[in-house]
């Protein structure tokens, strides 16, 4: 394969690196992924639905391509009796992106994720377990032309760290990230810690994705880049996440039950609020920004104008002056308008 393209470390150091992810949710809302399980049979039964959504983000404005492999490793697949499928599923996953990615030259991720595997009081089998999940999910992702490697949504720093030795041993570039779900992991490190840890062995790119919005992601994400010297990860989900619900875990509907994962929607956050979002994670020293669980292409085009860009899909961004309503047309029908929303 011959690749001109500029590495994730060249464009980190020119400037910032966009992301979309959150595939898991826009394909279960679309109707072909169960929430619950979330695992992505889709890839195989329904490739076109991945390749449609990989080029809905590409035409938003995403620098990357993530292969649509999140929970779609041996655990997971076992858990819902398709172990049997797991190659196939991660080499398609990785042609679909790659196919993606080639028409426009954004860099393709292989994606790991938490395994639920790993276990502090057995730790003698379950790394071996989560290890050997990791590798064969990079190797595939390797061997299917994958740029670099996406570690991501971990509570445990020692699982965070396996990733990491499996992607190094690979030999590609690591962006590995905590769900910020509580202000620490699980094994009782601040997220700054050991996003600093993980740094420091080695990853490229360390911080945080999905768990909580913006607003209570912020803070955490200061401490991080107070701690870390090279470059940080935020992706947050388009929630509407507060001090007393700071993770989606928490949010509640007005009915009192949980709105996670499927009635989130009445506190989706505006394509205007993810795209404050990019320009203060930027002016905050971070360079790889993006969007997790939730996401539309709606939200990934905003984010990349408010960084500056013009990007395919801008060609429909909107034009409200032309509005016949809120518009400020000089043929305005002002009957129309003095009816549907009053004087003045
Ligand atoms: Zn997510």
């Amino acid at each position: 394969m011959t690749r001109s393209k500029k590495t994730l470390l060249e464009r980190l150091e020119a400037n910032e690196v966009l992301v979309a992810e959150g595939y898991i949710f826009e394909l279960e809302r679309r109707g072909f992924l169960k929430a619950g399980p979330f695992v992505p049979e889709v890839v195989l039964k329904y490739p076109e639905v991945v390749q449609e959504l990989h080029r809905e983000f590409v035409r938003a404005g995403t620098d990357v391509v993530v292969a649509c492999t999140y929970y779609g490793h041996r655990s997971k697949l076992r858990s819902i009796g398709i172990e049997n499928a797991l190659e196939r599923l991660n080499v398609k996953a990785l042609e679909l992106a790659v196919e993606a990615a080639g028409e426009t030259g954004a860099l393709v991720a292989g994606n790991l994720c938490n395994t639920w595997e790993y276990d502090p009081s057995d730790l003698k089998t379950s790394e071996k377990n989560v290890r050997q999940i990791f590798r064969e999910q990079v190797q595939w992702a390797k061997a299917g032309g994958a740029d670099f490697i996406i570690a991501e949504t971990f509570n445990y720093y020692g699982e965070a760290l396996l990733s990491l030795e499996e992607i190094k041993k690979a030999g590609l570039p690591a962006v590995i990230t905590f769900s910020p779900v509580a202000q620490s992991t699980c094994d009782g490190l601040s997220l700054a810690e050991a996003c600093q840890r993980l740094q420091k062995d080695g990853a490229e790119v360390v911080g945080l994705n999905c768990g909580r919005g913006p607003k209570t992601m912020i803070p955490i994400l200061e401490q991080i880049r107070e701690a870390v010297d090279g470059h940080v990860a935020a992706l947050p989900v388009p929630y509407r996440t507060n001090e007393q619900q700071p993770c989606f875990f928490d949010l509640r509907g007005d009915d009192g039950k949980n709105a996670f994962p499927v009635a989130l929607d009445p506190f989706f956050l505006s394509r205007f609020e993810m795209a404050d979002f990019a320009v203060t994670a930027k002016d905050m020293g971070i360079n790889y920004i993006g969007i997790c669980c939730g996401a539309g292409p709606h939200h990934v085009r905003a984010m990349a104008e408010a960084l500056g860009r013009t990007v395919p899909a801008s060609e429909y961004s909107p034009a409200i002056n032309l509005h016949p309503v809120f518009g400020d047309q000089e043929d305005r029908r002002q009957h129309f308008v003095e009816c549907l929303v009053g004087p003045g």
